[in-house]
């Protein structure tokens, strides 16, 4: 019996750093142990390459884990290259000494076709997270005598001559005894390991095999990982059954974009855009991110840092071997390479929208109803940084034909001496075209757009102009449509008027802040607008807040139309309470029209009667 040997290094409590430390999460352990099987089956097919006495059937090549619950042992059985003695030593006796890394570093550089994982030699540790021994049988690929490597993962370990015929290494975990906080337990049920394979190990290139009591196999992994197959072999079902598989999604995605990027840092990706919103989309539940995998092997399920807020309804994974990750393998924070693979990413997004808004109308305006408020809620965030990359994205609902249009359709289309892009803010478009204010406008032959959602506005003001155009709501401060002619006569008319007006302002004292002659209206004897800085649509929108102090109020003015035989007829009111109650009618029309609340809807009710009770009279005499 061999004696026991003392890790090297300063192993102790390095080990101790290891099992206690580094991993935050157990069930990693066999995604380690998966991963150095893999790496010993790719170095088997190096070492072949210039070996000739070295022969295996590539189909052989697998992975093979068994579990036995009476014995509460887990194995992870490989026929790869195997260890030495003198491997086992060097390899599972010092810590951090990686022979993977070792193993790369000699390759010769045109070995193209290995993708070996391991390089802080610590990963084989982590299995002491779970098991109180493990035992490591092996038999390296050009000997005939095989050795076992026992440890307890405190005391050190011994090397002893073993029995073992076939080439490779066998990993024997013997699980710690469960605890009220650990249930080690867990491991032995096969569904659990099943899952952790998918989970983790999904696409490593070897069959992980499940062997069960009765020695049947069956083999866990797809291997193949879709993204790294070339885009002409891969068929759309193949990317769609993919894509719902993956993200439990019922539906094919609307768009997939494939990505192999080669350069300074290379990555695959492949994204999707889903054709549905996702069931929690608009709730705070919700997370961005995307899968991130480095050499097939998953690192990070959702990392947030690879996707933009406003793509993030993109879902997808992407893979790299140029990422540093932590010796958890882990990706750190702030990491520069996962920068530069988002700004890839990024880019992509933006240019695949593009092309889809330009070829594929159909189905992007299917998108921009998902996902479009997103895009929208870009342009207002971070004090518009992004105003650039998402301005031709973004569509509204316009008075041209009631469809989407982007900006720049818009300004296509203009009147040529048009100097600003009219918008209304109302609930539907059908109310945005029923204001008394937008019939004007349109009917001179001017687009309108239509702000049907919150964020629209909050995303027009973000953006300021549009190709020197500033943004206008045709329903605040005023409006600059009339002829010089049409305005003169304004000015009389309103000096005419001058005592009337401000006797209705009166009326009106607590309510309106100003009454004018309106130049915006046609047929509609009333509207009611807003100053130039706060309109009712952002009044509206902030005031959902329940803190009040935040509350902000718009400035109210209240137009005749000077046009509509309205103006006559209050001009021919002489009883003062009569004129008070039709400037409380005009003021509540104007509200009601505007969609706002008005204040006393009981009493704006007995005065309409009354009028008709008036009328009738009228007519009787
Ligand atoms: P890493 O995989 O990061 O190199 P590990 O601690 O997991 O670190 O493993 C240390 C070394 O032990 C590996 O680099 C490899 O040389 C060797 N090794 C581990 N498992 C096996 C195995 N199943 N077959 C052959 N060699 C192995």
């Amino acid at each position: 019996m061999a004696r026991l040997k003392q890790f090297k290094s300063e192993s102790k409590r390095l080990l101790d750093l290891m099992i206690n430390s580094i991993y935050t999460n157990q069930e990693i352990f066999l995604r380690e142990l998966i991963s150095n099987a893999s790496d010993a089956i790719d170095k088997l097919f190096v070492q072949s390459l210039d070996n000739d006495s070295i022969s295996f059937n590539k189909d052989d090549l697998k992975i093979e884990i068994k579990v036995n619950k009476e014995l509460r042992m887990i194995t992870i059985k490989d026929n790869g290259i195997g260890m030495s003695k003198e491997s086992l030593e060097e390899n599972l006796g010092t810590i951090a000494y990686s022979g993977s890394k070792a193993f790369k570093e000699a390759l010769e550089s045109d070995v193209s076709d290995v993708d070996i994982i391991g390089q802080f030699g610590v990963g084989f540790y982590s299995s002491f997270m779970v098991a109180k021994e493990v035992r490591v049988l092996s038999k390296a690929s050009e000997s005939d005598d095989a050795y076992v490597f026992i440890s307890n993962g405190v005391d050190g370990y011994q090397i002893n001559k073993v029995e073992k015929s076939d080439r490779g290494s066998e990993v024997v975990l013997f699980l710690k005894d469960s605890t009220e906080d650990n249930d080690y337990d867990q491991f032995l049920e096969s569904y659990l390991i099943k899952s952790l394979v998918k989970k983790y190990s999904d696409y490593v290139r070897y069959p992980i095999v499940m062997v069960n009591e009765e020695g049947e196999e069956e083999t866990l992994n797809s291997q193949i990982p879709l993204w790294k197959r070339s885009k002409q072999d891969i068929t759309d079902e193949e990317y769609n059954q993919f894509y719902k598989e993956k993200f439990n999604d019922f539906e094919d995605p609307l768009k997939v974009i494939h990505m192999s990027v080669e350069g300074m840092i290379s990555f695959n990706a492949l994204l999707y855009i889903p054709k549905k919103v996702p069931f929690n989309f608009y709730s705070s539940e919700h997370e961005k991110g995307l899968q991130l995998y480095s050499r097939s092997i998953l690192i990070e399920d959702k990392n947030k840092d690879l996707i933009p807020d406003h793509f993030r309804f993109v879902r997808g994974v992407v893979d790299s071997a140029d990422l540093s990750l932590n010796i958890s393998r882990e990706v750190l924070q702030n990491n520069h390479q996962l920068k530069k693979i988002a700004s890839r990413i990024e880019k992509k997004i933006k240019s695949e929208l593009e092309n889809m808004l330009a070829n594929e109308r159909e189905v992007y305006e299917e998108f921009f109803d998902n996902f479009g408020m997103d895009l929208k809620f870009g342009i207002y965030n971070g004090f518009g940084v992004n105003k650039d990359l998402l301005q031709d994205l973004i569509m509204f609902k316009s008075s041209h034909e009631d469809k989407y249009t982007t900006l720049a359709e818009y300004v296509e289309r203009k009147k040529e001496d048009q100097k600003e892009i009219y918008y209304v803010s109302a609930d539907s478009i059908l109310k945005a075209r029923q204001l008394p204010q937008s019939e004007l406008v349109i009917d001179k032959g001017y687009e309108l757009l239509f702000l049907t959602h919150e964020v629209d506005e909050f995303a027009l003001k973000m953006l300021g102009s549009y190709n020197d155009l500033t943004f206008k709501s045709i329903n605040q401060g005023s409006l600059d449509l009339d002829s010089s002619e049409e305005k003169e006569k304004l000015e009389t008319l309103a000096t005419e008027n001058k005592s009337l007006l401000e006797k209705i302002q009166d009326n009106l004292k607590d309510k309106v802040d100003s009454v004018r002659l309106s130049s915006r209206l046609k047929s509609h004897p009333v509207c009611i607008v807003s100053g130039e800085g706060i309109s009712f649509e952002m009044e509206k929108v902030v005031n959902q807040s329940p803190d009040e102090n935040q509350h902000v109020k718009a400035e109210r003015i209240l137009e005749i139309n000077p046009d509509h035989p309205i103006l006559s007829a209050l001009q021919n009111t002489e009883d003062e309470q009569t004129l008070s109650d039709y400037s409380q009618l005009l003021y509540d029309q104007a509200l009601l029209i505007e969609g706002l609340p008005i204040e006393n809807p009981s009493e704006f009710s007995l005065k309409i009667a009354n009028l008709m009770v008036k009328a009738s009279q009228v007519k009787q005499d």
